[in-house]
């Protein structure tokens, strides 16, 4: 292309791109974290939309940024002393291009439209980059699960099911867990669920127990499968697990599991937190301990070093990233890892970082750390494996039957292998070499792209 037509089209872009994030803002005011994550998409998209200009012209960034549906509502609940509680439920139904709606359910206290709708929107890239047939969602409640007995949990879930049950369905929208929800949870929802349709529907939910439709290796899929695509970046530059320490947010499933397989692979973990505060453990987390205190206790994790007399606890969650170390892996949730933090890390010589958690890294963490060359695995290819075994489950459901461990968990490698193939190779083609965020929005995006433009105006 001559030098000056590129330049008008590179104006182009940026014009497009420009009015397409205005409109987002004007429409979703206030909705910060939602703005975030279409601002993170929509810059990456430009060498795309240079390259094949079809997708402004039809619209389709447009038409992406907006969810298909958004559903939200009343939830009431009677709680233990017998006085009514009302939260607010949401769905967001994003992009059914390439399947049936698929994302989970989070409930936490900041749960609110801004937060629903970044989580569906990364999704319709994450889902995409699987290489499943599955669409893109998000929901979740402003419902407050700790300090909660069980019963209140219970009656929560199912007031929560009797509603969402009206908008979801195996082949329409398929809700899965995320902060807040567990097994637990998914399976007192379904037992709603199953009762408001009369009718044993295993593939409307995924997560679900083993003894009722759940597939082996979901629990583990998310924390693993971020670990995989690590230590594929990781080999891909002539380093390893093995021997490193790393540093893991959070104490939830994503952290516990990548925990496990980092350990597995000969790293060190020294530090892991929850919403109170971290641990430090020179010795190596104790992750038998820290599955007791989380999994079947619901203990704080200050309580670890009662068992660990050398390892310390510290109040201040965000300031985990202090602790010296090869490998970082935020696990727990939205900006835990900012500027500042990511400054830290450089300055203490880390290595690699991957994104267990959905948009752990504040846009300017990510800036310095592309600056200073470190590898960055980024969360919608790096914990893509949660919804990859998710879509794996379903396709167990629909078929009436349950594989091995084994046979999911080389399933899921094969997956998260892909995801830094495509991630890669997308970065070249398109003139980012090496930049996994580019490259994985864009080979996530083309193919839901593709599959818009084919259904025509919808
Ligand atoms: P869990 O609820 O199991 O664990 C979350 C962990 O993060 C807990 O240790 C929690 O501490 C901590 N945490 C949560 N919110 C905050 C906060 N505002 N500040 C500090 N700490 C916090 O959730 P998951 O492990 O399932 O999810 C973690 C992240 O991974 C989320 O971003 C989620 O969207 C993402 N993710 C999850 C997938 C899955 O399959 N579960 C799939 C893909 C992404 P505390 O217990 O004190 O609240």
């Amino acid at each position: 292309m001559p030098v000056l037509e590129k330049e008008l089209g590179v104006q182009q872009v940026e014009q497009y791109i420009d009015g397409v994030f205005d409109k987002v803002k004007k429409r979703n005011p206030e909705e910060t974290e939602f703005h975030q994550a279409v601002k993170e998409v929509l810059e990456s998209l430009k060498p795309v939309l240079n390259k094949k200009p079809v997708y402004m012209e039809k619209g389709i960034v447009e038409s992406i940024v907006e969810p298909e549906r958004l559903i939200t509502f009343r939830v009431p609940w009677i709680d233990e002393n017998g006085n009514l509680q009302v939260n607010r439920g949401f769905r967001v139904q994003f992009n059914s291009a390439i399947g049936p709606y698929k994302g989970g359910l989070r409930f936490h206290p900041s749960v609110n439209a801004s937060i629903i709708k970044f989580l569906g929107f990364e999704q319709i890239f994450k889902n995409s980059l699987t290489g499943q047939p599955i669409g893109a969602g998000k929901g979740g409640s402003d419902f407050d699960p700790k300090g909660k007995t069980d019963l209140e949990i219970m009656r929560f879930c199912q007031s929560f099911m009797t509603e969402l049950s009206k908008h979801i369905g195996p082949d329409t929208d398929v809700p899965a867990g995320d902060i807040g929800v567990g097994a637990r949870e998914i399976g007192y929802m379904f037992g709603q669920y199953k009762k408001m349709r009369s009718a044993y529907e295993a593939g409307v939910l995924t997560g679900k127990g083993i003894h009722y439709g759940g597939s082996l290796g979901r629990k583990e899929a998310t924390g693993y499968g971020t670990v995989y695509f690590v230590n594929e970046m990781l080999k891909d530059n002539g380093a390893s697990f093995n021997n490193s320490a790393v540093v893991v947010s959070g104490s939830g499933n994503v952290s516990i599991y990548a925990m496990e397989k980092a350990q597995e692979l000969g790293a060190k973990i020294v530090a892991c937190s929850d919403s109170s505060g971290y641990i430090y453990d020179p010795n190596g987390i104790n992750l038998d301990t820290v599955k007791r205190l989380k999994e079947l206790e619901n203990q704080r994790i200050s309580e670890y070093v009662k068992a660990h007399p050398l390892a310390t606890f510290h109040d201040k969650f965000s300031e985990i990233w202090s602790i010296p170390c090869d490998i970082a892996l935020p696990c727990a949730t939205q900006n835990e890892l900012d500027k500042e933090a990511a400054d830290i890390l450089v300055q203490n010589g880390v290595k690699a970082i991957g994104e267990g958690a959905n948009m752990p890294c504040t846009q300017d963490a990510i800036e310095v750390l592309i600056d200073h060359r470190i590898l960055f695995a980024p969360a919608k290819a790096a914990n893509a494996g949660g919804v990859a075994v998710s879509a794996l489950e379903m396709a167990q459901n629909s078929a009436r039957l349950s594989w091995p461990l084994t046979e999911v968990d080389l399933k899921l490698q094969a997956i998260m292998k892909e995801i830094y193939r495509e991630s890669k190779k997308a970065s070249h083609e398109y003139d980012a070499a090496g930049n996994l965020v580019i490259g994985a929005n864009i080979a996530g995006f083309v193919k839901v792209a593709d599959a818009m433009i084919s259904q025509g105006v919808i």
